[in-house]
C-alpha cells in the first residue's frame, strides 16, 4: 500500500485527503498544527461577531471519519527533506511516505513595517480572529465606561489593505458602527467612531473591474469609512499608526490585510523559493527535481492558462488539491501527469448589509448590489465543509440580517482587554526625554 504524507489540512490538503480517500490501496497522513480546517473567507465575521469560530472550524477527524485508510496527526512540522520525503515535527515525530503533499498555506507578510508585527491584528487564523473581536469588544467596553478614551483613538480603527479581506472588514465595521453598536452599548458615543481603510494602490478590490471598485467605494463611503488611498502605513505602534503622508491616527486597532507570503515552513524545505516565499511548481503540481513532491494551494506558485501566477484563492487551493491526488493516482499506475487545468468560477466580494460585488465565470459577468449579495451568501454558505456549518451560517446571518442582533459579542480573552490608554503619551514622553 503506497503512502502519502500530506502537510497542512486547508482547503488544498483536505481536499488531496479526501479524494486520496476513496482508494483502498492508499495510505494517508494528514499533519496539521491545528485539529481542524479553518475557512478563512468568513474569518472577519468571527472577528466583527456575526459568526463564532465553531461556525468557521471543522474538526479533520470529523471531516474524515469513515476513511480508515486516512490518519490525522496533529503536529507542527518544521523540516522538510523532499529527497526522502521525510518531515519532521516540533515534538520530534518523522513521517516519510512515498508521496510528499506540501499544502501549508499562506501567513501574514508585514513587508518589514516598522511595529507592524508587534502591533497589527492580523486575520489569518480563528485565532487571529478572536484575538482581533476580543480587542474590538475590549475598546467598545472601554469606551462605553469612560468616554473620554474616544479622544485617545478608542473608537478609530485602522484597517491596512483595501483587497477583499480589508474591504470586508471595513464594511463589517460600518454596518456595525451604523447598526450594531447603538444597541448594544448605551453610553457610546457611536458616532465619533472613525474606520480608516488604507492602501497604497489607487483604488480598493484591485483585482476587480474598475465599475466594481467605484461601487465599493461608494458603499464603504455610505458607511462612514474613510478611504486613505494612495498611501501606505510607515508605523504601527501600540497607540497610533503613521501613513505615508504624515498623519498620525490614534488607534489602538490596527489591522493588517495588507499581504501574504508562503507559511513559515517553505523556508525549511531545502530549495529556492519563489515569489511570495512559495514554492515554485511545475505544471502538474510537482516541485521541479524532486519525483513525488507535491505542492499545493497558497503554499505554491501555480501558473494559470496563460503563464501568469494563479491568486491565493480558496477555490485554486481546493481545485489544486483534487488535482493533486488524480496525479498521484496516475503516478500510482504509471501514466502521464496531467497539467493543471484551473477552473476560474470568478471572484465575490462583500461590502455590507446588501452590497457586493461578484464578477461571475471566466468572462466576468458583473453583479452588484442585493443580487451579489444574496450570491455571496448562498456561495459562502456552500462552500462551508459541513451541513451543520451550512445550517448554523444561515442561521446567524438570519438573526444579524433581520433582527441586528450579532451572535457572540464576548469578551472572553481577558488579556486583550487590558489596554494602555497612557501608551501613546509615554512614548512621547520617552522620545523628549531622549532627546534632551
Ligand atoms: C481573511 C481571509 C479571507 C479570504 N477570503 C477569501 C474569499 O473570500 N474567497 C477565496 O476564494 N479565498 C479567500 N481567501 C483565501 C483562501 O482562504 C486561501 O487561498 C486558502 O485558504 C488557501 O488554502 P490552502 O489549503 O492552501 O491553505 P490554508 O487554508 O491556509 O491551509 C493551510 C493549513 O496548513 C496548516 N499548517 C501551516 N503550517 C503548518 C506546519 N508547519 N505544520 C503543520 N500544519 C501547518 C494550517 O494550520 C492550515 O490548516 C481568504 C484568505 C484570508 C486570510
Amino acid at each position: 500500500m503506497k503512502h502519502v504524507v500530506i502537510v497542512g489540512g486547508g482547503f488544498a490538503g483536505l481536499n488531496c485527503a479526501r479524494k486520496l480517500a476513496e482508494r483502498p490501496d492508499v495510505r494517508v497522513t494528514l499533519i496539521d498544527k491545528n485539529n481542524y480546517q479553518q475557512f478563512q473567507p468568513l474569518l472577519y465575521q468571527v472577528a466583527t461577531a456575526a459568526l463564532s469560530a465553531t461556525n468557521v472550524a471543522f474538526s479533520l477527524r470529523s471531516v474524515l471519519r469513515g476513511h480508515p485508510n486516512v490518519d490525522v496527526k496533529l503536529g507542527e512540522v518544521v523540516s522538510v527533506d523532499l529527497k526522502t520525503h521525510t518531515v519532521e515535527t516540533a515534538e520530534g515525530q518523522q513521517y516519510q511516505g512515498d508521496f510528499l503533499v506540501l499544502a501549508a498555506g499562506s501567513q501574514a507578510n508585514f513587508f518589514g513595517t516598522p511595529g507592524a508585527a508587534q502591533h497589527a491584528y492580523p486575520l489569518y487564523s480563528i485565532h487571529d480572529a478572536e484575538l482581533l473581536r476580543s480587542r474590538i469588544l475590549a475598546v467598545l467596553e472601554s469606551a462605553d465606561r469612560d468616554p473620554s478614551l474616544v479622544a485617545k483613538g478608542a473608537l478609530n480603527f485602522v484597517i491596512v489593505g483595501g483587497g477583499p479581506t480589508g474591504t470586508e472588514l471595513a464594511g463589517a465595521f460600518g454596518d456595525m458602527a451604523r447598526l450594531g453598536m447603538k444597541k448594544t452599548y448605551d453610553d457610546l458615543a457611536v458616532n465619533k467612531a472613525q474606520i480608516f481603510l488604507v492602501d497604497k494602490g489607487h483604488a480598493v478590490l484591485g483585482a476587480f473591474s474598475e465599475k466594481a471598485q467605484t461601487y465599493a467605494a461608494k458603499m464603504l463611503e455610505q458607511r462612514g469609512v474613510q478611504l486613505r488611498l494612495g498611501t501606505s502605513v510607515k508605523e504601527v505602534a501600540s497607540g497610533h499608526v503613521v501613513l505615508s503622508d504624515g498623519t498620525k491616527i490614534l488607534t489602538h486597532t490596527a489591522i493588517w490585510a495588507g499581504g501574504l507570503k508562503a507559511s513559515s515552513l517553505s523556508g525549511n524545505a531545502g530549495v529556492q523559493t519563489g515569489h511570495g516565499g512559495r514554492l515554485d511548481v511545475q505544471p502538474d503540481l510537482t516541485v521541479s527535481g524532486f519525483a513525488g513532491v507535491y505542492a499545493l494551494g497558497d503554499f505554491a506558485n501555480i501558473s494559470g492558462k496563460d503563464g501568469k501566477p494563479l491568486p491565493q484563492l480558496a477555490s485554486v487551493a481546493e481545485q489544486s488539491g483534487k488535482w493533486c491526488a488524480r496525479n498521484i493516482e496516475l503516478d500510482l499506475v504509471g501514466e502521464p501527469r496531467k497539467p493543471f487545468q484551473y477552473f476560474d468560477k470568478g471572484i465575490m466580494a462583500m461590502i455590507g448589509r446588501n452590497s457586493a460585488v461578484a464578477e461571475v465565470g471566466e468572462h466576468r459577468h458583473e453583479l452588484q448590489g442585493a443580487i451579489a449579495f444574496a450570491a455571496w451568501l448562498g456561495v459562502h454558505a456552500a462552500l462551508l465543509t459541513t451541513s451543520r456549518a451550512k445550517v448554523g451560517a444561515f442561521v446567524e446571518w438570519a438573526w444579524d440580517y433581520l433582527g441586528n442582533v450579532r451572535s457572540d459579542p464576548v469578551l472572553d480573552r481577558n488579556e486583550q482587554a487590558q489596554i494602555n490608554w497612557n501608551d501613546d503619551d509615554e512614548q512621547l514622553e520617552t522620545a523628549a526625554a531622549s532627546k534632551a
